[in-house]
């Protein structure tokens, strides 16, 4: 595996491969756990190269979020890569991806704001420019996405959709911690006693599923089992259109910790 640090470097080791052979990308922020991998390891197996960014994007936090905080670790996530098979792992600093002047952004409208978009201002314009950046830089055949981040998959759709990019959205689903937890870098942070609240999330999320199912209102179902849990706090919780599919999505709040996830209620996922 290569590791290329600027859009000079990556775009010279993509060049004689392409038209001949299939990228994949895969866009991380890194701290790599078991979603990170099966979106490489699909990466891999439906293209010839698969290519992963490691980018921290400071554009996509607001102000007071974590990211001088995010954990980092860079040579761990290239062994992770490395060992999966990736053929080029892209690590730019953020003069690289940002340099002095830049004021070209990407906002997705309607779908941008709400849920994720209104509790974390500025978020989807910094993840669709990050994207469609990355998408220009790499220009893969296709790219991985978490189910993980819904309201996120359904905004980069929209961008591919609405700017005619030339590429396949794959959205993978979610991975999780054999207690029913979501895998994300951010679980990094819980205590012992804070993962134990923080399980209420897809309890949640399956009370409300089952609600659903059964002819009830899912958001009722789901918000009355986090009320139950005095160690978390209910940041949202509601229905969202992706596409074909409604999700039951939920941000919670445990400690200094924020926490996002969904189920699919019905219909298909990108
Ligand atoms: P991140 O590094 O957190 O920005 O995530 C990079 C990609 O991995 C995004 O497309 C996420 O949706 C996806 N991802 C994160 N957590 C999971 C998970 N538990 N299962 C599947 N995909 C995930």
């Amino acid at each position: 595996m290569k590791i290329v640090e600027s859009i000079a470097d990556i775009r010279a080791a993509l060049a004689p491969h392409r038209g001949a052979r299939s990228i994949g990308l895969v866009p991380t922020m890194g701290a790599f756990h078991a979603g990170h991998v099966s979106l490489m390891r699909a990466s891999r197996a439906e293209n010839d190269m698969a290519v992963v960014s490691l980018f921290v994007n400071p554009s996509q936090f607001a102000a007071g979020e974590d990211l001088d905080r995010y954990p980092r670790d860079p040579a761990r996530d290239a062994a992770v890569a490395a060992e999966e098979g990736v053929d080029l792992l892209f690590a730019p600093a953020a003069a690289e991806i940002y340099p002095a002047g830049f004021q070209t952004w990407v906002e997705v409208e309607r779908l941008g704001r709400g849920l994720e978009g209104d509790a974390r201002p500025g978020h989807f314009r910094g993840v669709a420019t990050v994207c469609l950046k990355l998408f220009s830089i790499v220009r893969p055949d296709r790219a991985y996405f978490g189910l993980k981040d819904a309201q996120q998959a359904a905004v980069v759709d929209r961008l591919v959709r609405d700017l005619a990019l030339e590429l396949e959205l794959r959205v993978l689903p979610t991975v999780r911690d054999a207690d029913g937890l979501a895998l994300s870098s951010r679980n990094a942070y819980l205590s012992a006693g804070e993962r134990a609240a923080a399980l209420a999330l897809p309890r949640a999320l399956a009370a409300g599923l089952e609600a659903y199912e059964d002819g009830g209102d899912p958001v009722e179902a789901a918000a009355a089992v986090l009320a139950g849990e005095p160690g978390a706090a209910a940041d949202y919780v509601d229905t969202l259109a992706l596409n074909g599919a409604t999700v039951l999505a939920a941000a919670i709040r445990v400690g200094e910790t924020r926490l996002i996830d969904n189920v699919v209620l019905e219909g298909d996922t990108p």
